[in-house]
C-alpha cells in the first residue's frame, strides 16, 4: 500500500492494527461534538466503531476520509438532576389514575364505564 496514497492505522478489538485508506473509513460526526469513525476489519468483516477525538476527526477529513453530519437534539442529552429518583410503577398508575379523572364524561359514556 505504498503508492503515496496516504494510509491510516487502526485497530479492530479481534485482529489488531491494520493500514487502511482514508476511503476505508467513513466519519460520523455528531453536533453535540462526539464524532466516531467506522470501518470494516479486512481479517473478520466486522464494522468496528469508534469514537474519535476533535483533533484526530480533523486529520482523517483532511486526509480525504468521508463523512456525514448527524444533528442531535438537544432534548436527547438532557438529564434529569441527580436528586430526582426514576420513575417507578406505582408513579405510572398514579399518572394514569389522574389522566382518568381528567376525561371528559362524554368519553366516559361513550367508553361504557
Ligand atoms: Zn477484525
Amino acid at each position: 500500500m505504498d503508492d503515496g496514497t496516504p494510509s491510516i492505522w487502526v485497530t479492530c478489538p479481534a485482529c489488531g492494527d491494520q493500514r487502511l485508506r482514508p476511503s476505508a473509513l467513513h466519519i460520523t460526526v455528531y453536533s453535540h461534538g462526539r464524532n466516531v469513525y467506522r470501518f470494516f476489519c479486512h481479517q473478520c468483516a466486522d464494522e468496528v466503531v469508534k469514537p474519535v477525538p476533535q483533533e484526530t476527526c480533523e486529520l482523517l477529513l483532511e486526509a480525504g476520509v468521508e463523512y456525514n453530519e448527524v444533528h442531535v437534539p438537544a432534548e436527547v442529552l438532557e438529564h434529569p438532576p441527580a436528586h430526582v429518583p426514576p420513575i417507578s410503577p406505582d408513579d405510572v398508575l398514579e399518572f394514569i389514575l389522574e389522566l382518568r379523572q381528567m376525561r371528559p364524561a362524554s368519553s366516559l359514556d361513550a367508553a361504557g364505564s
